[in-house]
């Protein structure tokens, strides 16, 4: 038990895991705390996508003119609580306040770049964690229900190509051809060539670390109530139960919980939750799926895993520890049954995780503004599982001293006034 390490990491996601992975690997003594098992919030529900395409933010400019039919909240791509957004009305303004084409572009770019980081870093530690069965790399295939929805697709398709993402359109006849599987409902297609997936999110923060403890890292288990600074300029982490420790630096990579920890410090950070639900489906009696399918109007995706097909719904803006509300999922649970035959829910309650999302939709990765030797890390919102390994390695660059692979000055944390 180390209770000296030079870099405490606080939270076991898969942005913790990858950036204590990434520090370890270059020599640092790294703690990894989680309060309960590692990868079994977010990151263990997640659809299991690593995307080196998803970069057009949610608040888009289209978004503004979806405003008006948003107002009905009965949208199955994005629901809300109507006293959280009287609650956050500055949050949500400001949220709406970058849909302008100039951030939408300047977030895809920053996001093209750290995607295509983050997947070559993914597919090398699965070749070398031994878990390449888990590794699909079928592409991920949106799929349209109507000439229009699919027009409505052009200013996502104008960036995929600006970005260099390599992408093909399918007619019906043609997507009948690729996936066998799906009623035929849909009326065009669009697959993301390079973009791989997961068939256990959980799986692969499991195997992820499992190398961290190979290279000599320590996971310990314990929730972190307090940090501190202690007179000889090291970082005191107060654990829950546990005696505490005192590291020279801390990153901090609590996903949904990073606004709150680093409030402690007098932070404020612009996060809100996107949270999202799964439930898994049994597989049908027809061909299955082979790979993640988006049903961009109804804002839920199929995914096929270990456990079942895994459906995950879109977005519903609440309180980060609001009661569930089911509704989304088990409406969007239905249209998938439908359109790939698939049978009944494997468990009896889906389960419900949380986006973190700051109001510019980019994550924060960096130096925390007032503080010497502590690290942000967090605000992954749709995308963590693809974004986290290139987001260890810009942030552990940062903390040697050197210059990350890519431009991370969009990810800058004092891109805000915290
Ligand atoms: C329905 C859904 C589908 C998604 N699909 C995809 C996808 O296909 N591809 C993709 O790239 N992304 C996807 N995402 C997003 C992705 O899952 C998240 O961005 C990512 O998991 C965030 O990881 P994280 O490590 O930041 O947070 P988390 O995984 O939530 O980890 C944070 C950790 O911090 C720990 N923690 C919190 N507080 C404390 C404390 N006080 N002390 C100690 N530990 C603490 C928690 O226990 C937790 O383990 C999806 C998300 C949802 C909800």
């Amino acid at each position: 038990m180390d209770d000296h390490p030079d870099i405490a990491i606080i939270g076991g996601g898969i942005v913790g895991i990858t950036s204590a992975l990434e520090l370890r690997r270059r020599g640092h003594r790294v703690v990894l705390l989680d309060r309960g098992q590692p990868g079994r919030e977010t990151s263990y529900g997640n659809t299991g996508v690593l995307s080196d395409a998803s970069i057009v933010i949610v608040n888009n400019p289209g978004l503004l003119k979806q405003l008006p039919k948003l107002v009905r909240n009965t949208g199955l791509k994005l629901r809300y609580s109507p006293a959280f957004v009287l609650k956050r009305l500055f949050w949500v303004l400001r949220f709406l306040s970058y849909c302008t084409r100039r951030h939408f572009e300047h977030a895809a770019a920053a996001l093209r770049a750290i995607q295509v980081l983050s997947l070559g870093i993914h597919k090398a530690l699965i070749a070398e964690a031994g878990v390449d069965h888990l590794l699909r790399h079928t592409g991920w295939l949106k799929v349209f229900r109507s000439q229009e929805s699919f027009r409505a697709y052009d200013m996502e398709r104008g960036v995929l190509e600006k970005t260099g993402v390599r992408h093909t359109v399918f007619s019906a006849d043609q997507l009948a051809q690729i996936e066998p599987g799906l009623a035929r409902v849909f009326v065009a297609g669009v697959l993301m060539e390079d973009t791989c997936s997961v068939s256990s999110p959980a799986a692969l923060c499991d195997a992820y670390v499992a190398l961290f403890v190979a290279a000599g890292g320590e996971v310990r288990q314990a929730a972190v109530t307090g940090l501190e600074r202690t007179p000889d300029n090291k970082w005191r982490v107060i654990l829950d139960q546990a005696p505490p420790i005192e590291a020279n630096s801390v990153v901090l990579a609590a996903g949904p919980w990073s606004a709150e920890i680093a409030a402690w410090l007098g932070y404020k950070i612009p996060m809100a939750w996107e949270r999202g639900y799964h439930v898994h489906l049994e597989p049908g009696e027809g061909p299955a799926l082979t790979r993640a399918v988006h049903d961009i109007d109804r804002g839920y995706v199929m995914s096929p895993q270990l456990q079942g097909v895994r459906v995950t719904s879109g977005s519903e803006l609440t309180d980060r520890d609001a009661p569930p509300n089911y509704a989304q999922i088990n409406e969007v649970a239905a249209m998938a049954r439908d359109v790939a035959g698939l049978g009944e829910a494997v468990e009896n309650t889906p389960w419900m995780g949380r986006r973190p999302t700051l109001v510019d939709s980019l994550p924060m990765i960096g130096k925390a503004p007032r503080h010497d030797d502590l690290w942000f890390n967090f605000g992954h919102h749709h995308t963590g599982l693809s974004m986290s390994a290139g987001s260890a390695r810009i942030i552990a660059d940062l903390i040697d001293g050197k210059a990350p692979p890519i431009d991370a000055t969009p990810f800058r944390p004092n891109r805000f006034r915290l």
